[in-house]
């Protein structure tokens, strides 16, 4: 039992906005009240929910692929690195298992969403996602160039596209089902990608982006997912994409869907010297859904890896830096890019996509449904949360940072003309409320009795770096606290949420000779056992 006396807690879920008030804590959940127990004297502390991350990549083949391809970045350590009591691990832009665990931990975050596993390689990313200490997890199996799902989905096989989707579902042990450039990296296994939502697809008849959009969005809702379809929009990251953006939310158009990395799919222009942001338009857009949630996938300059199946994208980003480039082509499922990348200051691209992850933040008008998120490690490391969180509170600071860049640059964005500042309760619901929500997780994100006792407290002091959400003075995880006065005193074993949508017993009769003829490994070897994840917690369809 644990009280935390005294706190100024901020619980938007529960309608609470900075109320000094207690937390009670029984079992690993909130309870209205206990007596006896530990109390931690919390008075003039910020008291928030644990953080979750909505779409972040942590674990699996293409981590790996990243991390072997940085050598050189594998000494930079941060926190909770180096201790003699805690597991070894690599720190920099990828860190390895048991350092990712602690870094999200000592952050805040207990939650997290790993957003891209393919069927095939989902025994690897559950063993990493096992290894993954303190947080709690999930993970979004791609499905939008799965081969078998695409021919289905051309003949108009719509039934059975939904049961093979729920059979996967099922064999890869995941919680949700995410779209990457659909149908785009089915095209470049010829080389080709897609680049109209509405034009047939490389090797397809009829088949076009559109189609797979719609047809995953309806066999994610019909199969009760907790999570809508998580979508990463085709043409990320290039100039003019604005208008695949518009298109791609008019498909979905009285349909539910998560749009992750946002910022990475609002930019105006006709090439790299004329871009700019398309953050007004989006937004608007954006605001008149109500159906649709997003993640910022904001941009922080420094080092950063980018790591997506979206591998025709990842060709050009090799083409475009020269620098190092990884491809792996997971058979008839997905693909895998990866290129390190340095965002800079001085760099017009970098500066507007820098500038269009806060403005779209801004600008979006409901905090319920825009998140926190860098695309870890795509737009920067998910440890610099707090800076962003900085951008977001402080208009004064934010114009600094904006006067820093080209002037070429500052002529495309809005930035400056921004005066929004988030308040407690924002940050609040952007890093917690709001994802646990989008994810479907009633556990999460919140302070009310029955609630996980995922809790943040931080101290109103600014850290070395200046930030005030830097390192949280404790925090608890299912009522244990494990990082106390800036350190990490327990390590516990988090859940992995995952989904059981039923399916047709005879589905297996269909895909077992498919896989004869076209897969490598055998269709008995192909599903996860249940048995190998630690501690799953089966969330129930609608
Ligand atoms: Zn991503």
């Amino acid at each position: 039992m644990l009280r935390i006396a005294g706190g100024t807690v901020y619980d938007p879920t529960n309608g609470i906005d900075g109320v000094v008030k207690d937390i009670c804590i029984a079992d690993g959940r909130i309870v209205s009240e206990i007596q006896g127990g530990r109390t931690i004297d919390a008075s003039g502390m910020i008291v928030f929910p644990g953080g979750v991350d909505v779409h972040t990549h942590v674990a699996g083949g293409a981590l790996n692929l990243a991390r072997g391809l940085m050598p050189e970045n594998q000494r930079i350590a941060r926190k909770f690195l180096h201790s003699p009591t805690l597991r070894s691990g690599i720190g920099g832009v990828t860190p390895t298992t048991f350092a990712t665990g602690y870094l999200y931990a000592g952050m805040g975050w207990t939650t997290l969403n790993e957003a891209a596993v393919p069927v095939l390689s989902a025994k690897h990313t559950h063993e990493e996602l096992h290894d993954t200490p303190v947080v709690d997890k999930s993970c979004l199996l791609l499905m939008a160039n799965n081969e078998i799902v695409l021919d289905l989905l051309e003949a108009g096989e719509l039934e059975r596209a939904r049961h093979v989707v729920a059979w996967l579902i099922r064999a890869a042990k995941v919680y949700g089902v995410k779209a990457v450039n659909p149908g785009g990296i089915t095209a470049w296994k010829w080389g080709k990608n897609v680049r109209q939502l509405h034009e047939p697809i490389e090797g397809y008849d009829r088949l076009t982006a559109a189609a797979i959009v719609s047809g995953l969005a309806r066999i994610v809702e019909d199969l009760g997912l907790p999570h809508p379809l998580h979508l990463h929009c085709n043409n990320l990251g290039i100039p003019g994409n604005v208008t695949t953006t518009l298109d791609t939310l008019k498909v979905l158009e009285g349909r539910r869907a998560h749009l992750a990395h946002l910022q990475f799919h609002s930019y105006g222009g006709d090439g790299w010297s004329s871009m700019r942001s398309e953050a007004v338009a989006i937004a608007e857009a954006f605001n008149s859904q109500p159906n649709l949630t997003a993640d910022a996938g904001a941009v922080l300059f420094g080092d950063a890896v980018t790591i997506t199946a979206d591998g025709p994208w990842q060709h050009l980003l090799y083409q475009l830096t020269g620098r190092k480039w990884g491809n792996l082509d997971v058979e008839n499922e997905t693909g895998c890019g990866i290129v390190p990348y340095v965002y800079k200051e001085r760099s017009l691209v970098n500066a507007v996509q820098w500038a269009v992850g806060l403005e779209l933040l801004l600008l979006v008008t409901d905090p319920w449904r825009i998140f926190l998120t860098t695309d870890h490690p795509n737009g920067g490391c998910f440890w610099r949360y707090p800076e962003i969180i900085q951008l977001l509170m402080d208009a004064e600071y934010r114009k600094e940072q904006v006067k820093k860049l080209p002037a070429k640059a500052r002529r495309r964005i809005v930035l400056s003309d921004l005066d929004r500042q988030y308040t407690l309760s924002e940050i609040a619901i952007i890093t917690s409320a709001g994802p646990a929500r989008a994810l479907g997780l009633p556990q999460k994100g919140h302070l009310g009795v029955g609630a996980d006792a995922d809790v943040t407290i931080y101290s109103q002091q600014r850290d070395a770096d200046g930030f005030l959400f830097g390192y949280p003075r404790y925090v608890l995880k299912d009522g244990q606290v494990v990082v106390e006065e800036g350190e990490l005193r327990a390590v516990t074993q988090g859940r992995e949420f995952i989904v059981r949508p039923s399916c047709d017993d005879q589905i297996e009769e269909y895909l077992r000779p498919l896989f004869q003829r076209f897969y490598t490994v055998s269709f008995e070897n192909y599903p996860m056992d249940i048995e190998r994840l630690e501690r799953p917690e089966i969330m129930a369809c609608s």
